[in-house]
């Protein structure tokens, strides 16, 4: 076997690249990215990794553009997805955290029955915890909860307020 055949076999043919362009609507499959790429531009990404015994079928792929492809590297589909949730969407749930009160923060850290302590201060009579502020309830949540849970708790405010 020459090093084509042996390369071949690490890509799908044509007509499957062409239906996997046409199931992702042109976009890259990465859902924190979602970029519009253009057909010559996309690669196939594989969801278990061809070095890792995946196989080349369209089942097996992903249409991704070129830095997807590079970020995604030799992790599986599923881990790469994961490594994206956190890399990604932790900013953005920060910033829609801030937006919420503190005692709506002490909701949400309750209902995911979270610890969150304050810090040891010194005090007139010797240290005490002082009440977790703002941002180390967000610090805690942001693992946690998920976009649509915060946009709950907004949409419940612009109601009521
Ligand atoms: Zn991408």
């Amino acid at each position: 076997m020459g090093y084509d055949d042996y390369d071949s076999k690490r890509t799908i043919g044509i007509r499957d690249k062409q239906i996997l362009y046409r199931n992702a609507k042109g976009r890259c499959q990465n859902p924190a990215c979602g970029k519009k790429i253009e057909f010559d531009e996309m690669q196939v990404g594989h969801k278990t990794a061809w070095s890792r015994g995946g196989r080349t079928t369209l089942a097996n792929s992903v249409c991704l553009c070129y830095r997807c492809n590079k970020l995604q590297g030799t992790d599986s589909w599923a881990t790469f997805l994961k490594k994206q949730r956190v890399v990604d969407q932790k900013p953005q749930l920060k910033k829609s955290l801030q937006a919420l009160t503190l005692s709506e923060l002490k909701d949400l850290a309750s209902k995911h029955k979270l610890i969150v302590t304050g810090k040891i201060a010194k005090g007139l009579f010797g240290s005490y915890r002082q009440d977790p502020t703002k941002t180390q309830y967000i610090n805690k949540l942001v693992g946690v909860v998920t976009e649509k849970e915060i946009n709950k708790v907004l949409a419940k405010d612009t109601i009521f307020h």
